[in-house]
């Protein structure tokens, strides 16, 4: 008699870790680790290989960046838009809705904030999800930092990108339609807010084509690799705890990705 094969249980994945492995596959596989013990639970198996060989890039595919929209200053939100979603674990989340267009999807309040895809085995918190007078749901992902002079160039910030087109997948498997794109807010105000911009990331067939093929990318890897370097390693958490023999340089704090993306050689 055949008996049934089972299907294999996906691994789970969240944006925030496929925005680690595009920095560092290993870094992905030692926070996993750190995670488990911040939440009383045992720590996963590393996968990553005594012998692995470090790799100069990380294996992940780039996202497509064809129509990104770059724009300077405030996010306009019009009078018929209204917040629906809000990752109450944020604390420092930019205020932009008066309290009677706040209303909130009662099945993400009281501690309940996980969008889930049970589909592609993924989950995760934006930290805003617009609803616009259209009817369309916009995912929000919002930054302290400053829009970067040169976002379409090579280092840009395809990682805010990663973490948006996943993001605009969870809208899509939760509230059951697909969002044309998804926002990054860069919300710095230090001179009369002449540093904010926000970007506009569209979500069609091709970015969600990406996001199906690297989460089997992702899946598929046996190896974990570190990808030594300064721009990975010196705000690396798991270098801070001395995790990893073969980091690059020391930890120098959350900031350091960011200070380094912006300096004259990114
Ligand atoms: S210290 Fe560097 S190589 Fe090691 S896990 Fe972190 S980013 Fe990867």
């Amino acid at each position: 008699m055949l008996v049934p094969l089972a299907t294999p249980a996906l691994e789970h994945l969240t944006p925030h870790e496929l925005v680690t492995y595009f920095r560092c596959p290993y870094e992905m596989e030692l926070g996993r680790g750190l995670h488990a013990r911040t939440v009383g639970r045992a720590p996963p198996p590393v996968r990553t290989p005594l012998d692995v060989v470090p790799l100069r890039h990380s294996p992940m595919l780039a996202p497509p960046l064809g129509h990104l929209e770059v724009n300077e200053g405030c996010l306009d939100v019009s009078d018929g838009d209204c917040l629906v979603y809000e990752d109450e674990g944020e604390v420092d989340l930019p205020v932009l809705f008066p309290p009677d267009r706040v209303h909130k999807d009662p099945r993400f309040t009281n501690g309940h904030l996980n969008l889930i895809d049970p589909e592609l085995g993924l989950s995760g918190r934006p930290d805003l999800v617009i609803l616009r007078e259209t009817g369309e749901f916009i995912p929000l992902e919002y930054k302290a930092t400053h829009l970067f002079v040169g976002y379409h160039e090579a280092h840009g910030r395809l990682f805010d990108t990663v973490q948006v087109i996943a993001e605009c997948r969870l809208v899509h498997a939760t509230f059951g339609r697909r969002p044309s794109h998804g926002l990054v807010l860069y919300g710095d105000t230090a001179g009369a807010g002449e540093r904010q911009g926000w970007v506009k990331i569209p979500y069609d067939d091709a970015e969600e084509r990406w996001l199906r093929v690297v989460l089997g990318q992702i899946r598929a890897d046996s190896v974990r690799a570190p990808v030594p370097a300064e721009r990975n390693c010196g705000s690396c958490e798991p270098n801070a705890e001395g995790l990893c023999r073969y980091a690059a340089v020391r930890y120098e704090g959350p900031h350091h990705r960011q200070a380094f993306l912006a300096s004259p050689r990114s």
